[in-house]
């Protein structure tokens, strides 16, 4: 009998289908804009809302056009 593995069942508001590039991780989403999602945003005059994710496991940042 092996212990059981409490991180595999501890369900969060993950994205479906995004994974971090570097560890794998699940991306969560960040309540702060980071700032190449704000660039976008100007330069594309609004028409882009960017979202930012970050690794829940390494914290690198995401941002989804
Ligand atoms: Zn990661």
């Amino acid at each position: 009998m092996g212990l059981l593995d409490l991180d595999k069942i501890i369900i969060k508001r993950t994205i479906m289908g995004i994974r971090c590039t570097v560890c794998g991780g699940n991306l969560v989403v960040t309540d702060k804009m980071c700032l190449a999602g704000r660039i976008a945003k100007i330069v594309s005059l609004g028409k882009l809302k960017p979202e930012c994710y970050e690794c829940e496991i390494c914290k690198k940042r995401y941002t989804l056009l």
